[in-house]
């Protein structure tokens, strides 16, 4: 049983064999469920990796919406277009360009929809879809950097699209 956890858990346990056997009767005794057996089987990966490749795809976003809203200013306003956004913006990110503009989950570019408009030409920029994950990129959801900086990482709840996700939670798609 030691074994199967190391296997399934993935991590080092530092507790001694009689030490986890002792918690696992105790769970098993008050919520009735073998709980060790749910856990490992449920999830393939553990949870604080899935979590940290979240955070990181969180992170490049908002490095991202940084560079994009530098290059913005110094353009009189001028959103990168979708043919030059990734030359224009690598002036501003250097080195970590590429995997910046990477999700650390899919390995794929993310997906820019806005194009050469004005920043002023938007009412609600904190709705406005600029940079955003392949559908099913962390399982069910994305990560989505929105016009004016923020990311958010945003429940699919069945959409399959991102048309579909951006009508479902009102956010504005160019495209
Ligand atoms: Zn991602």
């Amino acid at each position: 049983m030691g074994g199967y956890l190391h296997a399934s858990i993935g991590q080092p346990c530092p507790l001694p064999y009689d030490a986890i056997n002792a918690m696992k009767l105790f769970f098993t005794k008050y919520y009735g469920v073998n709980w060790l057996q749910q856990i490992a089987g449920k999830k393939s990966t553990p949870r604080s990796q899935k979590m940290a490749v979240d955070i990181t795809c969180v992170n490049n976003l908002k490095q991202l919406a940084l560079a994009f809203h530098m290059y913005t200013m110094d353009n009189s306003d001028t959103l990168p277009t979708a043919d030059n956004w990734q030359t224009v913006l690598k002036e501003y990110l250097g080195d970590a360009f590429a995997t910046i503009i990477t999700c650390p989950k899919t390995k794929n570019v993310y997906h820019y929809c806005l194009n050469g408009q004005k920043l002023h030409d938007f009412q609600n920029p904190s709705r406005v879809i600029a940079f955003y994950d392949d559908i099913g990129a962390h399982n069910d959801s994305i990560c989505i950097a929105f016009l004016d900086g923020h990311v958010q990482i945003v429940k699919l709840n069945g959409a399959q699209t991102i048309e579909e996700l951006a009508q479902q939670e009102g956010f504005i798609l160019q495209k």
